[in-house]
């Protein structure tokens, strides 16, 4: 019988994510984090706040957010914010039900939210984390850490390599695309390519 204790314990759901190679220290500052949370702070969490719970950089807490995701601990919400006013809408669970054009609640502003400007992503915990059935809404705590560290846009969670891999049901539908404000262009050419297909012939040379 393995003994068991506060701070010690090795939850199932920690072996869950070693499964997908995710460094021991993410796992541990995970477990910890997840022990000594109080409920509100893992409801429609900012992921900048449990990076700076967990000691971690936001460009590590994001990819192991989405195998969290991935593996049942946490749920996603989308929430767009007024450009206007500022009042937060309804958080979506799912990014298709995040419309292209909308509207502010509260001041009826009309605006296009882009992936990368306006729109935001939070993560709850699930029952596997918090077994209450509880809500457990605080959205005063959750405007103060806004404040104090701003919101993590969505994109950055999309632009995680595994996303797409690993989150299969959060898929815009064909022609509603959301927008980025500011995409980037890559170009890239490969030297001595015009040579290089004449020797190899075409088929060889892509391949
Ligand atoms: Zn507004």
């Amino acid at each position: 019988m393995k003994l068991s204790t506060q701070f010690g314990r090795r939850a199932a759901w920690q072996d869950g994510l070693r499964r997908y190679r995710i460094p021991e220290e993410q796992v541990e500052a995970l477990g910890r984090l997840v022990a000594k949370a109080a409920d509100n702070e893992l409801y429609q969490a900012n992921p900048r706040y449990l990076a700076e719970q967990m000691g971690l950089p936001e460009r590590a807490v994001l990819p192991l957010l989405v195998t969290a995701v991935a593996e049942g601990l946490f749920t996603l919400g989308w929430q767009v914010t007024c450009p206007a006013c500022g009042a937060g809408g309804e958080s979506a669970q799912n990014l298709a039900e995040v419309d292209s054009q909308t509207q502010c609640h509260f001041c009826h502003f009309q605006f296009v939210p882009h992936l990368d400007d306006k729109i935001s992503v939070t993560v709850t915990a699930t029952a596997v984390l918090r077994p209450s059935e509880k809500q457990h809404d605080d959205p005063a705590f959750r405007a103060a850490v806004d404040a104090r560290l701003g919101k993590t846009p969505a994109l950055a969670l999309i632009n995680v390599p595994d996303f797409r891999q690993l989150i299969f049901n959060q898929t815009v539908p064909e022609g509603q695309g959301l927008g980025v404000k500011r995409p980037v262009i890559f170009f890239s050419d490969l030297r001595q390519s015009t040579a290089f297909y004449h020797r190899r012939g075409d088929a060889d040379a892509y391949h």
